[in-house]
């Protein structure tokens, strides 16, 4: 056996793997054509200062880490809207707004590898700038909700929160915003008796811990109900009304893009980045308690990498989770594969043979040329187990009547017929 072995929380995608990601990924480029999203191609490093800027403690400590021979402190991108935030703030400071921008591919965090946990991963990522208004944010939502339709993932819902409502509150409480932050990251790690524990030794008063009580426990399947609660419990604490105001018109913009959409908001709810400003949400499916995607509104963000206040809203779908959501719900993945084998009978077939599959390709059929000098029946085995659509065959005598055999794999029916047949045949 080889002593190279492959690097811990690293994956291979063998060909039947990477169609299936491929397929998504494509779903992922068609989604952003249909929402007005161009797509950006960002490099797989950045300096590791722009990394570490505003990707929370999380992050920052799974972070792949490595000076370069000029001596630079690098990493490999744990997340795509750093690099985003970086050209917002130089390449495209002054591009007009609404900017709507698309990215895909992997990204490294040194997380401990799992069920649906990879140090490499998929993503696709999606970030509108320039525009406050819940439309911006409900036609993330929305685009969100379309590719999950578009890959057929079954009975999956958004959860929705928004920080405001914990950071109004907080706010008021008089809590300086790194205080918050590491309240806020308590509630994402679901530590509710830790997060009130550590709000009373940060001075909220007594009301404060109450409301933050009775925030921890609303539940309700009806997201109107739900806000109406979080309004009434949070009357006295403006600023996290108004953010519940707001949730409220994104909800009901939603509703309007589908009456599908399955949302449940929970207003105790929070998410790892420090980086988010109001709206936040989780993609997930009854099958597995990690999310398929996530997002928000993050209206500072730009102007912590040094740009112009800019407000931005996006969101990030972990293309590996969709596959293992897919495979959970037993939704067929296989991706038929239109390819024709081409079998020359003998070696005096094969010239000829060369040429038909260049004038196939050129009409864009897919050949998978006999390259092996097999007899038909092995090369015939071999189309089966590669799933081949077709099988042309053709020795001497075909090529003399200028025909050749057509024998479909699936059916087992073959006939003889001549060239211009067997094009049309196979364009169809
Ligand atoms: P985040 O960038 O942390 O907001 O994550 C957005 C999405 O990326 C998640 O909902 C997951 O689908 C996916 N994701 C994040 N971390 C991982 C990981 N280590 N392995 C696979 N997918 C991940």
């Amino acid at each position: 056996m080889s002593k190279f072995q492959r690097i811990r929380g690293m994956r291979d995608f063998l060909p039947s793997d990477a169609a299936k990601l491929r397929h998504i990924e494509a779903a992922t480029r068609d989604v952003a054509g249909l929402y007005g999203f161009a797509e950006i191609i960002t490099p797989l490093i950045e300096h590791y200062d722009l990394l570490a800027v505003k990707s929370g403690e999380e992050i920052k400590t799974r972070m792949y880490v490595f000076n370069d021979l000029g001596g630079r402190k690098i990493a490999l991108r744990p997340e795509f809207t750093a690099s985003i935030a970086r050209l917002m703030a130089t390449t495209l400071r002054n591009e007009p707004k609404p900017l709507r921008l698309f990215s895909t591919g992997t990204l490294y965090r040194y997380d401990e590898p799992q069920f649906g946990r990879y140090r490499e991963f998929w993503q696709s990522n999606y970030e509108i700038f320039g525009s406050k208004r819940p439309e911006a944010d409900a036609e993330i939502l929305s685009l969100t909700h379309q590719l999950m339709r578009k890959l057929e993932v079954q009975k999956f819902w958004l959860k929705m929160g928004d920080v405001g409502i914990l950071r109004g509150l907080l706010t008021e409480e008089e809590v300086e915003e790194e205080r918050q932050n590491r309240i806020l990251q308590l509630l994402d790690a679901k530590r509710w008796e830790d997060a009130l524990k550590t709000a009373k030794s940060f001075k909220v008063s007594t009301k404060g811990i109450t409301t933050l009580k009775k925030i921890f426990a609303i539940k309700d399947r009806d997201p109107s109900k739900v806000l109406q609660k979080t309004m009434k419990v949070l009357k006295d604490y403006e600023s996290g009304v108004n953010a519940v105001e707001n949730l409220e018109e994104i909800v009901n913009l939603c509703k309007r893009s589908s009456d599908e959409m399955d949302i449940l908001v929970e207003p105790r709810f929070a998410r790892g980045l420090e980086y988010y400003t109001g709206m936040i949400f989780e993609v997930f499916v009854p099958e597995m308690d990690i999310s398929l995607g996530g997002g928000g509104r993050y209206d500072k963000l730009v102007e912590m990498f040094g740009g112009e206040s800019t407000p931005a809203v996006g969101v990030a779908h972990g293309l590996d989770r969709i596959s293992l959501a897919l495979e959970k719900q037993n939704t067929p993945q296989k991706i038929l594969r239109q390819v024709v084998a081409l079998v020359p009978i003998g070696e005096k077939a094969v010239p000829k043979a060369v040429e038909l599959a260049s004038q196939l390709r050129k009409r864009g059929i897919h050949v998978e040329m006999e390259i092996m000098g097999r007899t038909v029946s092995r090369a015939l085995q071999d189309a089966d187990r590669r799933e081949a659509s077709h099988a042309i065959i053709m020795g001497p005598k075909e090529i003399a009547e200028k025909k050749v055999m057509l024998r479909d794999l699936r059916t087992r029916q073959q006939r003889l017929i001549d060239i211009q047949e067997l094009f049309k045949t196979l364009e169809r």
